[in-house]
């Protein structure tokens, strides 16, 4: 039998990265599986020790390492982290609120881990994009996470555009200072009609899933500037049943008449009637 101090291979089969779920808000929603690995870890990964502190202090934990570990740290902590893996340790890995790795640091310490060898687990809890779907009452079945959207130029306008024919349920995450810029794109994207549900503060004191149009969503934040934290729930393209093939050509000839060239109709034509863009290419080229 091998000595599992000594052997190298036994080593690194006992090496885990774990990934803990934390509360989004409500301190109550910290798991008993959750306590016992960070209570047990060697080392628990966090983007800020003030804060992971008090969320450990809260639990009764004296952690036996803390480390920072943020989006400009990870890169840098990579190295070392498989190093204390390869030494047979066990390292959680926290964000500030929700699963790590999810639109948080974590994502490349598990792609480390992987390539190394090592097993990485995984202490499910809360998010703020499950947690803000299922509230919504939007078609949960299918959905696709965009996470926060580029900021600004021309990546944020490409985004935008592949989203707006999108007909499954979308979710998006947003600062509170820009809640109110991005409903704005989204219309202008999407039209003033379709469904949004703004999810704020979940799990907390002043939790709310309101839902409207874009455009009574944007007349709800315009006066107030929101505070808070959001997860905008946008309802997918309705399903151009209706959309004939003439119809898409009567558009396509507007566009051109305003001289657009067919690359830049075609993509004007598939957002604004919500058709796949291979359906209208098909038909300007034809
Ligand atoms: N990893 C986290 C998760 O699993 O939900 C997400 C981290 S991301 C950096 C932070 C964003 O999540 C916020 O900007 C907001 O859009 C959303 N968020 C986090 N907590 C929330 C809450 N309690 N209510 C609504 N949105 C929340």
């Amino acid at each position: 039998m091998t000595d599992p101090v000594t052997d190298p291979v036994s080593q690194r089969s006992q090496g885990r990265l774990i990934l803990v779920g934390t509360p989004i808000g409500n301190l109550g929603d910290l798991t008993p599986r959750a306590i016992e690995t960070l209570a047990s870890a060697d080392l628990v990964c966090c983007e800020d020790t003030r804060r992971t502190g008090r969320l450990l202090q809260h639990a009764g934990i004296r952690a036996a390492g803390l480390r920072v570990v943020n989006d400009h740290t990870e890169e840098a902590a990579v190295a070392d982290i498989v190093a204390r893996l390869g030494r047979g340790e066990r390292v959680a890995v926290v964000s500030d609120a929700g699963m790590p790795g999810f639109s948080d640091p974590g994502e490349r310490l598990v792609v480390a881990a992987v390539a190394a060898g090592f097993v990485v687990e995984v202490v499910p809890g809360p998010s703020a994009a499950i947690s803000a779907l299922v509230a919504s009452g939007l078609p949960a079945g299918r959905f696709v996470f965009e996470g926060f959207l580029p900021r600004k130029g021309s990546g944020r306008t490409a985004r935008l555009a592949t989203l707006a024919p999108e007909r499954r349920t979308v979710v998006l995450y947003e600062a509170p200072h820009r809640v109110a810029r991005t409903l704005a794109d989204l219309l202008v994207a999407c039209g003033p009609d379709r469904r949004v549900v703004l999810a704020r503060e979940l799990t907390k004191l002043h939790e709310e899933s309101w839902r409207g149009t874009l455009a009574e969503a944007i007349a709800r934040v315009a006066d107030v500037e929101p505070r808070g934290e959001y997860v905008l729930v946008l309802d997918g393209a309705p399903v151009p049943d209706d959309i004939t093939d003439g119809e898409i050509e009567a558009a396509l000839a507007e566009e051109r008449a305003l001289g657009a060239s067919t690359r830049d109709a075609v993509a004007a034509v598939a957002v604004s009637l919500a058709v796949p863009k291979r359906r209208v290419y098909d038909l300007a080229t034809a």
